[in-house]
Order: C-alpha cells, then structure tokens, then sequence
C-alpha cells in the first residue's frame, strides 16, 4: 500500500489538489458505506488528472474515477489502488449564442445540480428533468443519468476523455453508444468535460417546469435520505420500484440497510450499514421479486472494492 512518502516521491509536483491516505470511503459516498482505498486524490484541474493518470500508469497502479459517489456502492475491504476524484474541476462557460440556441463547455466536477440551476437562471431548455439528481456532470455522463423523460445524452454535443494510456479524445455524442442508464465510457476512461447545446427559452417558464420536476421527485424519492438512486435497472418495459413493491418488500431491513417505503428500488443506510448487509438485502429482495415475477433484476448502482 502506498504511503505519503512514496506518494511524494512519485507524484509531487505533477498536480494541484488535495490526496488522502487509508481514506475512507464512508466520507466519499452518498451512501456513507465502504472501506479505505489506499490513495484519494482530487486533481483541481484536468492537467494535473493526466499527470496522474500518466504516472499511475508507468507505476502499473490500479485506479477508480469518481465523481460525487452517489452511484456507487463500495465494498467493506476498501479500494485497492487510487481513487481519482473527479469533483474539483468545475468550469461553465457559454461558448457559442446562435441567438435561440447555445453551446455550453463544462467540466466533468461540476455537480449536476449547478449545470441544472444554470440553465434555469439562464432560461436556457433542455436540462429541466435532470432535477434533483446529485452527482457529477462526468458521473452523470457515464451512467447516461435520467429522468422524466430527460437524459443527459439528451444536450451532450461532445465528451473530451482521457484515456488510461494518457491520450486526449474528443468524442460526439453519439459515438458514445449511450443506452438506459449506460454508455461506452470505459471502467479506466475519465471524462473531463462536455460541450452541451441547449434551446434559449423564457427563463420563467424552464424555472417552472424545473420546479415541478423536482417537486414531483420530492414526493416520489427519498432525497434526503442516505442511499445510491436506484438499485436496480428496470426490466424492459417494466418499474423495478412497483415490482418490488408489489413483492412486499418495503420496509423490508437487513442489519441498517432499508428498502425505502417511500420509492422501492431505493435502500436507505439508516445507520451504519454496511456493504455486506446492502448486498444481503439485494440478494433478498431479488429473490423475491424473482419468486413473485419470475424475472431476475440487475443491479443499475455500481459496485466497486474488495469484498
Ligand atoms: C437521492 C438520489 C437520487 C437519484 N436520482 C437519480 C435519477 O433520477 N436518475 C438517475 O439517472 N440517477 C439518479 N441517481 C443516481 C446518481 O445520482 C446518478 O447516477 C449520477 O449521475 C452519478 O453521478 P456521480 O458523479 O455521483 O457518479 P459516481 O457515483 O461518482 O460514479 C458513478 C460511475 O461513474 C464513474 N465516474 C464518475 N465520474 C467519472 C468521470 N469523471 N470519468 C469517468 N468515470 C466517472 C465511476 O467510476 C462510477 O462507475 C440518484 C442518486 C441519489 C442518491
């Protein structure tokens, strides 16, 4: 396991921003569960990310991109290697103003929220459904984050990754292959900004409609609530949430770990849960979802770490 000392030997002087050692991952995760991984680091910029990335790689050392951690479910033993978190490089910038439409650069630490709140300041169309999800515009990016009929691949006009080797691509939208909830973006790719298009609008009226999405997201899901989204995908066709409702597991707990009585495909840490017990309560209510369906459900949240 790599210490500060040999951390400094390597990297010192590559890159701005803050690391951590033996870091745990309760602290980088919306549902507060997980080991330590080795190395957190959170590059302030996307120069010093592929230093990093540069370096790992001549060191032959595994590495997890994250972004808000409010996707992923990390295992108890902890991630082996380096975190690269994605959160503090966060520019806006209006690029282009064709009149009715514009172009907007962003970087991939840039909270979801802010992008949506931007746009809605702006009277700029597009983002309004994305309301209330947490996370990162990068996160988002690879899980093709939606609701509402709203999907971030929706406004993307192109992605700059970089890739494990180091190099720089610049990708359109539609190269990314992006489906329910998924994309092409690979396990060691890191996405470092996005150029969006959105539809110029009366501002009053995209505040309104981003209101009322997240009004009704309110009443459906428990934002406040320590959990990853959804836990499981929807089979084709059908809501995981009314499925495993309908197989009588809200409220149903496994050690701290709950299935929400106000959304069914959302768990709750409501203490110190852990990931065994979060897996546990998978296993559980898949079964029962599988008994009373026949259909079994695939996880939608990532799971990452050393059991
Ligand atoms: C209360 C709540 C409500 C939610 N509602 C919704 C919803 O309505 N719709 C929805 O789609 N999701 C929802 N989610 C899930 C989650 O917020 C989204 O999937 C979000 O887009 C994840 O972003 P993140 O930055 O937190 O990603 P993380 O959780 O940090 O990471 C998710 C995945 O993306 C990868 N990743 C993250 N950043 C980068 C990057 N820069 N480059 C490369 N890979 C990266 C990680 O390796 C990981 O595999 C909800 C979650 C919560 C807690």
């Amino acid at each position: 396991m790599i210490d500060r000392a040999g951390w400094d030997k390597t990297f010192s002087g590559y890159y701005k921003g803050e690391v951590a050692f033996n870091a745990d991952m309760k602290a980088h995760t919306s549902l507060a569960i997980g080991g330590p991984a080795d190395v957190v680091v959170s590059p302030e910029d996307p120069v010093s990310v592929k230093n990093i990335v540069l370096l790992l790689g001549r060191q032959h050392m595994p590495f997890l991109p994250l972004g808000g951690g409010t996707n992923v479910l990390v295992r108890d033993g902890g991630i082996e290697g380096v975190v690269i978190k994605c959160k503090a490089f966060g520019r806006i910038e209006i690029i282009h103003d064709t009149g009715d439409t514009v172009e907007l650069f962003a970087e991939a630490g840039v909270p979801l929220q802010k992008l949506v709140n931007f746009c809605k300041d702006h009277g700029y169309a597009g983002m309004e459904g994305l309301t209330g999800i947490p996370g990162t515009l990068g996160g988002a990016i690879c899980g093709n984050a939606g609701s509402y009929g709203c999907e971030i691949r929706d406004v993307l006009i192109s992605v700059v990754i970089l890739r494990a080797d180091g190099s720089l691509e610049r990708f359109r939208a539609e190269e990314l292959g992006f489906g329910y909830r998924s994309s092409r973006v690979l396990p060691d790719d890191i996405v470092l900004s996005a150029n969006l298009g959105l539809r110029k609008d009366d501002a009053g009226e995209v505040a309104a409609r981003t209101d009322e999405f997240f009004s009704r997201k309110k009443s459906v899901q428990p934002i406040w609530e320590r959990s990853a989204g959804c836990v499981f995908r929807n089979p084709e066709g059908m809501s995981a949430g009314r499925m495993i409702d309908e197989a009588g597991c809200k409220g149903m707990r496994f050690g701290a770990i709950e299935v929400s009585s106000l959304h069914a495909n959302f768990f709750v840490n409501r203490g110190d849960g852990s990931a065994a017990d979060y897996l546990a309560l998978m296993e559980k209510v898949s079964g029962k979802v599988m008994e009373r369906f026949g259909i079994r459900l695939e996880p939608e949240i990532r799971i990452v770490g050393k059991g």
